[in-house]
């Protein structure tokens, strides 16, 4: 129990039902619909959510175009939003512990990295805060003919579409960019893990975000999420989620032409060289592929390894991987907790049961003791994975990883760019050259060189291949969320080849 947590280890202050949030008022559907929200650890509904429909759709699109169109918001100062954003910050920093108990109870993530997940969604507001307030456009001058300028101007009504992994911190590097640079909302958050994006409705209003700028319709992708991407008032779509939704997206969102930004699916690669620092280089593959329950989209969650370190470090890895720790994802010691869902948890256990045929199973393999009810999967470390197996190719987005010997720097080279994939990749080597050759080689939106998974909010985040289009980050979030109208100047002499006067 802790200050937020009652005696059966639920958060206090919930709400009775998890609402929309449309203009400035929670409500439920029109049509009153609901689903179940179900606790990880026992998988027993704890809360109601409302299910939005495409009139749900309708009433958020409406209140935001509005708020678009007539509001302050679009309109105000880049400084004014700033301060807006700023508190917003100053609010989710001021209730991180509270909020990672929500999250952790929702989605099942360990406590403790939950808590940096509410921390790092007080940092994406306060980046977008002060970058919006630093951003500066072009100006072009031809001497003596033409000054020529970039007038950056929001864009309308934004439709977020976020997934279950990381709730709150990944709808706060949508929303944040998005308002900052003064277009209005609708966010559909994920239907497994509704309670968190429930929370930034009363965050937004304390901070003094005018009513109507933040929408939020709860509901599944094929009902709201689907209504939302063909709503013909809502001109961009950021979507982050599985890559074959994507591509359902991608087409339904074609005949409107919208602006897409699609942050998909990963089968990353972390290539370990017999030059490597090994203890460092096992650290940060367990916890590349471990934290977060391995519901990552940058996991590396296939190792490869070169021969002549391959059998130590098999073996050494998978000592390793049965220590890490399954537990409550209330318990700070814990390191891996709950999958999200019990469908997602037969996914995942699916794949074990794959991996049994496709590789050699050193680590973990089921459920663990102790855990009877839930969804708790053992770490699990398949070695002597082929590339052609469906555990080396398809992503499973749990704690499972293949790892898989290689010779050359060729070898590694394709079996690291042997899926469909393209997110990130991790090179661990002590030699320099061959550190940026293979990263300039990799098939891959983002490379960490001997270093796990540490971001800088200033450079692109994205994928290639089939994991993503387009890069959202620093400045190129706000090119996403912002129409660039060049303005032309004429200072001289009015150049015009005269027609019509030839006789
Ligand atoms: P998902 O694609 O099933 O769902 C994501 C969101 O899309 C949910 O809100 C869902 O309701 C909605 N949705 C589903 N069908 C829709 C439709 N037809 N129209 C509109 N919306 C629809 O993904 P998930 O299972 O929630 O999340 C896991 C996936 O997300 C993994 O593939 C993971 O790699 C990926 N992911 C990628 C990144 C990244 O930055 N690249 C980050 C986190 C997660």
């Amino acid at each position: 129990m802790s200050d937020y947590t009652n005696e059966t280890g639920q958060p206090t202050g919930l709400p009775e039902k998890i609402q929309h949030y449309i203009n400035g008022t929670f409500v439920d559907s029109i049509d009153g619909d609901t689903f179940e929200v179900l606790n990880p650890v026992t998988n027993q509904p704890y809360i109601t959510a409302a299910s939005g429909k495409k009139e749900d759709i309708e009433a958020a699109v409406a209140a935001a175009n509005d708020a678009f169109k007539n509001g302050p918001w679009p309109g105000m100062l880049p400084c004014e939003r700033a301060r807006v954003l700023t508190k917003i910050a100053d609010i989710v920093e001021s209730r991180e512990q509270q909020l990672a108990e929500m999250e952790s109870y929702d989605s099942g993530l360990p406590i403790t990295q939950a808590k940096g997940q509410a921390r790092r969604a007080a940092e994406n507001f306060r980046f977008f805060a002060d970058l919006i307030v630093a951003q500066s456009d072009d100006t072009f001058k031809v001497p003596g003919r033409q000054v020529n300028y970039v007038n950056r101007k929001p864009i309308g009504v934004a439709g977020l579409i976020t997934p279950w992994n990381t709730p709150f911190m990944l709808e706060s590097w949508k929303l944040a960019p998005a308002l900052a640079t003064g277009n209005t909302v609708v966010l559909k958050p994920a239907e497994f893990t509704p309670l968190s994006a429930s929370l930034w409705a009363g965050i937004f209003e304390e901070a003094g975000l005018p009513a109507g700028v933040f929408n939020l319709v709860n509901g599944f992708g094929e009902t709201a999420g689907d209504a939302l991407v063909k709503h013909p008032d809502v001109p961009l779509i950021s979507f982050t989620g599985e890559s074959k939704t994507g591509q359902i997206i991608f087409a339904n969102s074609a005949p409107f032409l919208k602006g897409l930004s699609m942050e998909l699916g990963g089968k990353s690669p972390a290539v370990v060289f017999e030059d490597a620092d090994l203890e460092t280089a096992i650290n940060a593959t367990i916890f590349g592929v471990f934290s977060l329950n391995g519901e990552r989209c940058t996991a590396g969650s296939r190792i490869l390894v070169q021969r002549s370190i391959y059998d130590e470090f098999v073996e050494r890895y998978a000592a390793q991987a049965k220590r890490v720790k399954v537990g409550l994802p209330s318990d700070p010691a814990t390191e891996v907790g709950a999958l999200v869902h019990p469908e997602h948890f037969e996914k995942v256990m699916s794949y074990v049961e794959i991996g049994k045929t496709e590789g050699r199973l050193v680590a973990g393999g089921g459920r663990p003791e102790g855990f009877e009810e839930g969804n708790f999967v053992q770490p699990t470390v398949f070695a002597d994975v082929a590339p052609d197996a469906r555990i080396f190719q398809e992503e499973i987005f749990g704690p499972v990883v293949a790892i898989t010997p290689f010779d050359t720097d060729e070898e590694a080279l394709e079996l690291a760019n042997n899926t469909k994939y393209g997110l990130a990749a991790y090179i661990w080597t002590s030699n320099l050259q061959r550190a940026h050759n293979f990263s300039h080689a990799v098939e891959a939106g983002m490379v960490w060189l001997n270093s796990n998974n540490v971001r800088d909010l200033r450079t692109p985040f994205g994928g290639v291949k089939a994991s993503g289009l387009g890069h959202e980050g620093g400045y190129r979030s706000i090119d996403f969320y912002t129409d660039q109208q060049a303005v032309h100047i004429n200072l001289g002499e009015v150049h015009n080849p005269v027609f019509g006067k030839a006789d």
